[in-house]
């Protein structure tokens, strides 16, 4: 295999969940349409400079639905801008405030990330929902095992999957007693066992698209090392419409690390996916600064191609072979590249990287042409 193309292999097949599909703004969520991947901006919302900033740097990484927090009307107030500026569907965050969720409908959020439990009497639902309706906002329902209501944890003692999911049904009850479908929802918990149950669980009770998150993951190591244990083990099992890998990190490595998880399934493709061995004392070139700066340098091609970085002859034709590009360290600093898994030439040590980048970029251009050309047919 040397490119990116989905794999007809049966063994590598993970069969979705059926769910029903709502609409972002613009981007499908649910249904066949391609799991999405979130991130949340950390700057004060009220600040929209800031906030927009940040945006452009997830949709750099290729973030497809960003959510804000809207905790006060400074930042109600600043959404409308924030909405114009981002190329990406807004989701304004909203805990307890009905106001402020009637707010960011008004200023184009595409979705409300609120509960409908939680915000008072059902009059107050219920101007929620419309102004949710009237400006073609979608909702998502957000149970989190840290702030399960009160009633459902003297019920079940602690949380636990049948309280998330019942959490979960309580606030679809409401939404669908006023009419209204265009929701998702989420059971997050930072135990992944509590988390994968739930989700589990809340598939084979509802058809509504589901948003994946193990909800205080931690820092970017351990965080995403829970997070693909976790929503890994979902998407794998076929379960999750849209992701958001919360990490102590910058928004931008949540959408990386998104990404990554989505590859690593085959679940999307974007960008060069690298596969580069450890380094060990066969290696002809530091294999592991290579693949640093190679990472860096490489960030923006967005179209799928593979490229393989192996530090000597043990496993670099074999990976070579299956990858658009490939690199095998060789003695005195001269190294084999490999174009679509045929040895062509050899570099130097000292040219390595750059003639890498230009190769990627040529094969990512390239790619490119060839889909123009077969859009343009059709
Ligand atoms: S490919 Fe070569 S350099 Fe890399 S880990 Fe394997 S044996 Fe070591």
């Amino acid at each position: 295999m040397t490119s990116e193309n989905p794999s007809l292999r049966p063994w590598r097949d993970i069969e979705r969940r059926q769910s029903r599909q709502i609409m972002v703004g613009d981007v499908p969520v649910g249904g066949d349409a391609p799991i999405t991947v979130q991130t949340m901006t950390n700057t004060p919302t009220s600040d929209a400079g800031a906030t927009i900033d940040q945006i452009r740097r997830c949709e750099d990484a290729g973030v497809d639905i960003i959510r804000v927090s809207c905790p006060d009307v400074e930042s109600t107030s600043a959404l409308k801008q924030i909405v114009r500026a981002s190329r990406v569907p807004i989701v304004a965050d909203i805990h307890f405030h009905y106001k402020r969720g009637i707010e960011a409908a008004e200023a184009g959020a595409a979705c409300l990330r609120i509960n409908p439990g939680n915000i008072g009497s059902s009059a107050r639902v219920k101007e929620v929902v419309d102004a949710a309706k009237s400006n073609g906002c979608a909702i998502r329902i957000g149970v989190n095992a840290g702030s399960l209501e009160k009633d459902l944890l003297e019920k079940y003692g602690e949380p636990c999957p049948e309280a998330l999911v019942e959490s979960a049904l309580d606030h679809i009850k409401i939404l669908q007693d006023h009419d209204f479908h265009e929701f998702k929802v989420a059971v997050k918990a930072s135990d992944v066992f509590l988390a994968v149950a739930a989700y589990s669980q809340l598939a084979d009770a509802v058809d509504c698209p589901l948003h994946l998150g193990i909800t205080e993951a931690g820092g970017l190591i351990g965080g995403t090392v829970k997070s693909s244990i976790g929503m890994g083990n979902l998407l794998w099992a076929g379960i999750g419409d849209t992701i958001r890998v919360s990490l102590s990190a910058e928004p931008e490595e949540e959408v990386r690390v998104g990404y990554e998880m989505l590859k690593a399934l085959g679940l999307r493709t974007r960008g060069v996916r690298v596969v580069s061995c450890p380094s060990c004392a066969r290696q002809g070139f530091d294999v592991i600064r290579t693949v640093q700066t190679l990472e860096e340098r490489l960030q923006h091609i967005r179209t799928p191609l593979s490229l393989s970085v192996l530090g000597c002859v043990v496993n670099g034709p074999g990976e070579a072979r299956e990858t658009d590009i490939g690199i095998t360290g060789g003695g005195k600093g001269k190294h084999m590249v490999y174009l679509s898994g045929v040895t062509d030439h050899h570099v130097e040590d000292g040219d390595m990287v750059d003639h890498i980048v230009k190769l990627v970029e040529a094969k990512a251009a390239e790619i490119e042409a060839a889909e123009d050309q077969v859009e343009a047919a059709e």
